[in-house]
Formats: structure tokens, sequence, C-alpha cells
């Protein structure tokens, strides 16, 4: 079915034909994302305030017809690849940061502006939002929150769910609901908030949020400590874990990922097989005593250095090589299934050795590294897309992974989201009751099915 005419016409009248496109072109770039899905945007809208968004979905819900809100695009999962001819929504132009309060701690911005943004904001005032995907610069809040997106920091300083007070949303039949506060504390009614984190857009655009700000740290030391193994690596993480102090940072590379951020000019001592990236943050005079701390705990049995960076230039090579590992997988292999599971710390071991185990047996190698803190590894699996048994051989893996991963009480993505990607593994994790109640909740969000429809929960 091609766009309706009538809503066409509605929409044109309500934002112009500046900001509403049906010209194949400006349709084609909005019909793709990170995943390198591609699918079928039927016009692309770009409100500018809430209220555009408000008359947006209800002239879409009195035509039943599917719109799928957009950030910028960069997720991997599928999310916001339009399929039958959806109309795209994209929030980038309301990008506004409103107010950044620093006797309450919070900055409200519009869901279009880049996490960049908000960081830049807030650094102004002495604060930062932890959520910091390596994407900031190209990826909005309103995508940071419908993906639950997170980064390094949130080993110590958590998720956005844990870093939101309240926001602004348009359900499925237009109506717009301001849920949360803007206080630390709160309980009344059931949390809505939380429950739009990590939706896809599948339950209502959101507009506007107000963030928890955190102080910036007076003094931060960037560290490694590099190991003989992966064993030895990953028994190092539970006993950082197991201690009072937390680094905000804990990056953790296997073999592989050591080999390819020596090829980018990180010098690494002789014998390292896997390393930890470490960042301790304390007031200027705790920072020495919270090192040394830190160093009495990653010693054990497979330890070959744990040294801190000599300057900012050593610090910032480390941080460049760790944040081109993912694109720095092509030059193994073309192909990559690139999955973030996560599984309790103390389990990280049994992963990686049943990862080892599934490499062999596939004969494709398997690179993982990540946010070791909080055991949410990027698993990639890699294979040549021109040799049949390899790319046969990677995409009989993934099953297997997530087995692994669910068997040893994980969870299939820790911060990349669902989409189509994952979508049809999710009951494996949720179980069919559990679905079925999360269908429910969708008919009462967007009793017309018409946000975002397909993503994040399999058809039933
Ligand atoms: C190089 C690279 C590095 C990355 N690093 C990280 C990382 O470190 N950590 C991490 O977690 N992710 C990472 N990502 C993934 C991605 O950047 C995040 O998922 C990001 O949050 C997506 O934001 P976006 O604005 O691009 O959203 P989009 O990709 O446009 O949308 C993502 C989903 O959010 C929904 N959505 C977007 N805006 C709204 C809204 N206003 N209301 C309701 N729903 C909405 C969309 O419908 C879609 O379902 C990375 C991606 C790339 C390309």
């Amino acid at each position: 079915m091609s766009f309706p005419a009538a809503l066409a016409r509605e929409l044109e009248s309500l934002l112009g034909r500046e900001r509403f496109r049906t010209d194949p072109a400006d349709r084609a770039v909005y019909a793709y994302d990170n995943s390198r899905r591609r699918g079928q945007a039927g016009a692309v809208a770009f409100p500018l305030n809430e209220a555009e968004v408000a008359d947006i979905v209800r002239a879409c819900n009195t035509h039943r017809w599917p719109l799928i809100a957009r950030g910028l695009g960069s997720n991997t999962v599928g999310a916001t690849v339009p399929e039958n001819d959806a109309l795209v929504v994209s929030l980038e132009r309301m990008n506004k940061i409103e107010a950044v309060d620093k006797a309450n701690r919070y900055v409200i911005a519009e869901a279009g502006a880049t996490n960049a943004a908000i960081q830049e904001a807030a650094r102004k005032a002495g604060f930062f939002w932890p959520p910091d995907p390596t994407s900031a610069a190209y990826s909005t809040l309103g995508g940071n929150l419908a993906c639950n997106a997170a980064g390094p920091h949130a080993v110590k300083y958590a998720t956005p769910r844990e870093n939101i007070l309240g926001l602004t949303a348009v359900t499925g039949t237009g109506e717009i609901i301001r849920v949360g506060t803007r206080t630390t504390k709160g309980v009344v009614g059931y949390d809505f908030t939380r429950l739009l984190l990590g939706s896809e857009g599948t339950l209502a655009i959101i507009t506007r949020a107000t963030l928890k700000l955190w102080p910036l740290p007076e003094a931060v030391a960037t560290l490694r400590a590099c190991y003989a193994n992966v064993d030895a690596a990953a028994g190092a993480v539970s006993r950082i874990m197991a201690q009072p102090d937390l680094p905000w940072v804990l990056e953790f590379m296997d073999a592989e990922a050591v080999g390819l951020i020596r090829n980018r000019g990180v010098e690494l001592p002789e014998g390292t097989e896997s390393l930890l990236l470490l960042e301790v943050e304390a007031s200027r005079d705790g920072l020495e005593g919270a090192v040394k701390r830190l160093g009495e705990t990653v010693k054990g049995e497979g330890l070959v250095a744990f040294e801190a960076a000599k300057d900012k230039e050593e610090a910032a090579l480390l941080w460049q090589a760790r944040k081109a590992l993912s694109p720095s997988l092509r030059t193994l292999r073309a192909g990559k299934i690139n999955e973030d599971v996560v599984v309790p710390v103390a389990e990280i071991p049994a992963l990686v050795a049943r990862l080892g185990e599934l490499a062999e047996a596939a004969d494709i190698p398997i690179v993982s590294f990540g946010h070791a803190g909080n055991g949410n590894l990027h698993v990639n699996l890699l294979f040549d897309p021109d040799d049949e048994r390899e790319t046969r051989a990677a995409k009989d893996t993934l099953p297997q992974v997530f087995k692994a991963v669910l068997e040893l009480g994980g969870t299939l993505s820790g911060e990349h989201g669902v989409g189509t990607a994952k979508r049809d593994y999710v009951e494996l994790e949720l179980g069919p009751e559990v679905l079925q109640l999360m269908r429910e909740v969708k008919r009462v969000f967007d009793p017309n099915g018409i946000l975002n429809p397909g993503k994040t929960l399999p058809p039933s």
C-alpha cells in the first residue's frame, strides 16, 4: 500500500512542504539505520515541537498508518528501519537544551538534542550525565532513552533508567503525557518513565526529558591492567566489583581485541593477552590513594603490568584505540554479527570460556570486549561474507551464544536493544506469559499498533 494521499495532504498543511518530504531521495536517506538494513519510508516529517508531534500521531492514528520516531539512526538493531511505507518522524530539529538546574541537579532537554550537546551543557555547569555511548556526537537523547543506551560510566553510574527523573511523550493516540518528577524522590502511581525507557518507540514518542546530573570529578586517572590470559583478567574484574571503591570505567578486551589495539599504535608489555582499561575518579587529594588501592585489587596470578597512562596523550591514544575496536574488526573479516550480551560479573570467565569453545567448533573468530563491570560484552562473530561456510557458521553459532548467556543467568542485550535483529529471540528470555503481558501494555499505549510496528516484540 502506498502512502495515503489524504494523510499526505493533512501533514503537508500542518508542517509545510519543507518539513514534510515525500520525494524518493529524502525518503531513501531515512530508510535505513546503522544495522545496515534498509526499508521503505512513505514520507518523512520534521516536527518542531510537542504539539506538532501530537498532531502528526493523531493524523496517522485516524488513517491507521504506521510511524517511526527517529533520532539520528545510529542504532545497530534495525529499530528505525521503516517497513510498509511508514512515516518517519525525525526528532532532529527538536534539539533545545531548555534548562540546566545546578541546585536541583537536573537538565531538561528536547528529544532531538545529541548526547554530546547535553554533556557540553552539563559540563559548563560542572556536571555530567552518566549515559555516554561512543556515538554521543551522533545519537539523540530520544534514541538514548528509547534504547536505554549506555557506555563505560555505567559501571558506577548505571544507565538512562537510573539517571532520569521524568519525561514528556506522545502516545499512539496522540495524547501528550507527562510522567515522573523533577525531584529525586517520588512514588506516586506506576513508573511509566522507566517503562518507556528501552521501549524503542513502540509505546510513545518521547519529546523531552528531565535528566539527573552528577558533579564532574576533581581528578581522574586512566590506567591499564595487562594480563597473560582472559581468565586472569576476568578474575580481576570479579575482585574489583567485590570491593567498595568502584572505578568509573572498567573495560575488558580479549586477545584478538588486544591485537587490534596494538595495530593502532598502543604499546603493551610483551605477554599481554588480555587487557583491562580502567579509570578512577576521586578528589585531588584522594586520587593517589584510590589508584594504590586499585593496584592491590588487580594483583594476582597472570598480571603482567598495572600502569597509569604517562600523560593525557597516552590516555587519549588508549581511548581512541578502544573506541575504534568495533570498526577495526573489519580488518579481520568483512562480515560481523555484533551482539551485546550481559552475564552476572562472576560468570564472565565462564562466558569467555564458552565463546572460545564455540569459536573453535565453528572455526570462525569470535572477538569480545566491552563493559566488564556490568558483565556486558560486545561479542563479535566474524566471517567472510564471500565464504559460504563461514557465513553459515556465524549465523548458526548465534543462537548458541544466546543459549549460553541465558544459562549463565544473563540477558540478550545490555544496551543496543532488540529492534528486528533480536526480536525473534526475546521469547527465549522473557517466556510466553511475560511476552503476552507486554503485548497488552503495548495495546494500552498504542491501541491501533501504529508506533514502530514489528520492533522489539515478536509478532503474536
Ligand atoms: C559507532 C557507534 C557506537 C555506538 N556506541 C554505543 C555505545 O557505546 N553504547 C550504546 O548503548 N549504544 C551505542 N551505539 C548505538 C546507538 O548509537 C544508540 O542506540 C543510540 O541511543 C541511538 O540513538 P539515535 O538518536 O541514533 O536513535 P535511532 O537509531 O534513530 O533510534 C533508535 C530507537 O529509538 C527510537 N527513538 C528515537 N527517538 C525517539 C523518541 N524521541 N521517542 C521514542 N523513540 C525514539 C527509534 O524509534 C528506534 O527504535 C553506537 C552506535 C554506533 C554507530
